[in-house]
């Protein structure tokens, strides 16, 4: 069995994939990488293994300057035919209306897409090119998220935020040059999104451990290899050093290929993620601008890592948690999901009756392997997470927001937070031990 964090991007996206020792086979969804300086020059290569012979090429107004123009340049030196469409500003939502314009747009003559951009740019490319049954190809112009390699694109329906798992790009070309000069706000955003895996490795192993959920050690390695590499290289991104921005996008790459070889976003996304997910809910009810979703992600991890430097601190008590689930009060818990997440809480609460979410004698099964393998757990924690206080001081260093106040939200939003993260699904968290062990209402809150 090879060593996928030995592997090259090329090897890794091997297309027929890989029998794991996990007893899974592995495959991406991506078939071609160009990573770094003056990757734009694959452009024309990539696009003929697509077959590609007349793009459909979309960008946005500041996409369209970073790259969308040399893009263009390339197409008419080489006579080949396209469209191209430029996303009107003031729709920074990849909802309705911005796939609808998509496809108003769409030139029924091409026969391949080419989203030139990141996060909003990426995920409606992979929307419209599902949706078609073309093949799309993405050139990146900022290392500001994981989803380039990941077949899952985060969208906003009805004024919700829901993950749609559309077609993965067939192709990604992130050309350094073009990315060290993106904003530096983008350049944070993508390293808050790769901090977070230290956080969400940690949660797999507990949830294989806890709950028996499915986890793959050759997928956490790679995992924790593209981290490894990433923090070595995270002090000089303010500098935009080219290394260091390639590192990032390799590693952002990488997370999107764990989370298709898993074929679960487990590698990628744990605590910290939902913090981000809630966080996004109340500014889209309020109407306010969405935050990027790194900066956020980077909030979460810190929160998290505060969270577990005072959990591990504890002496689970069998008594604690049999008085919590005895004493547990179904309509102040229902009350609780309905301030938490206003319009969106009776869909909440509905698949929380229908999976159990509160159910006594599955929590009893829960917290007897908990308190037994409390030692297991501590152990997978201090494997994995860095400590906080220099995950703090990191993001200090990168100008890095560190507090949700930093980026609009209140105490109370946070603990909001952390209390309806195990209620959006049915996914084991770091906030579903503390409620198992009776912890999560009344002193977890204190840690935040
Ligand atoms: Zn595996
Ligand atoms: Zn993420």
């Amino acid at each position: 069995m090879p060593d996928f964090s030995k592997m090259t991007l090329e090897e890794l996206l091997k297309p027929e994939g890989f029998d794991c020792a996990c007893g899974r086979r592995h495959q991406a969804g991506l078939r071609r990488a160009h990573i770094g300086k003056g990757a734009l020059g694959v452009l024309l290569e990539y696009l003929h293994a697509l077959g590609i012979t007349r793009p459909f090429v979309f960008c946005d107004e500041n996409t369209y300057v970073a790259a969308g123009a040399k893009v263009v340049k390339i197409f008419e030196a080489s006579e080949m035919p396209h469209t191209l469409y430029t996303l009107p500003t003031g729709h920074p939502e990849p909802d309705e209306m911005a796939c609808g314009g998509l496809l108003m747009a769409f030139d029924p003559k091409c026969d391949g897409v080419v989203a030139v951009g990141s996060g909003v740019i990426n995920d409606s490319g992979k929307v419209l090119a599902h949706a078609l049954r073309l093949p799309l190809m993405c050139v990146a112009t900022a290392p500001s998220m994981d989803g380039y390699a990941s077949d899952s694109s985060s969208m906003v329906r009805e004024g919700v935020k829901v993950s749609l798992y559309n077609a993965c790009p067939q192709a990604l070309i992130a050309d350094t040059d073009i990315l060290a000069g993106a904003p530096l706000r983008l350049l944070q955003a993508g390293l808050g999104d790769m901090l977070a895996k230290y956080c969400s490795v940690c949660e797999w192993r507990l949830a294989n451990l806890v709950i028996g959920e499915y986890y793959c050690g050759d997928i956490a390695a790679l995992m924790r290899e593209a981290l490894r590499r990433v923090r070595q290289a995270a002090p000089r991104l303010l500098e935009r050093d080219a290394e260091a921005v390639e590192e990032i996008t390799q590693g952002l790459v990488l997370a999107g290929i764990a989370m298709a070889f898993a074929g679960v976003s487990r590698p990628a996304s744990g605590l910290e993620h939902y913090f981000s997910h809630i966080w996004e809910m109340m500014a889209l009810a309020r109407g306010l601008d969405v935050e990027l979703h790194g900066i956020q992600v980077g909030i979460g991890t810190l929160l998290t890592l505060k969270i577990w430097e005072k959990l591990k601190l504890e002496a689970p008590s069998r008594e604690t948690a049999r008085a919590f689930i005895d004493s547990f009060d179904e309509a102040a818990w229902e009350a609780m999901v309905r301030r938490v997440f206003g319009q969106a809480a009776e869909t909440i609460l509905k698949t929380a009756r229908a999976e159990g979410r509160n159910d006594k004698a599955t929590h009893a099964t829960r917290l007897q392997i908990s308190l037994e393998k409390w030692p297991d757990i501590l152990k997978i924690v201090e494997e994995e997470l860095p400590p906080y206080q220099d995950m703090l001081g990191l993001m200090d260093s990168l100008q890095m927001p560190l507090k949700p106040e930093d980026i609009g939200f209140s105490r109370q939003d946070t603990v909001d937070a952390l209390l309806g993260a195990r209620e959006i699904r049915d996914k084991y968290l770091t906030s579903s031990l503390l409620w198992d062990l009776g912890l999560l209402y009344t002193s977890a809150p204190e840690w935040l």
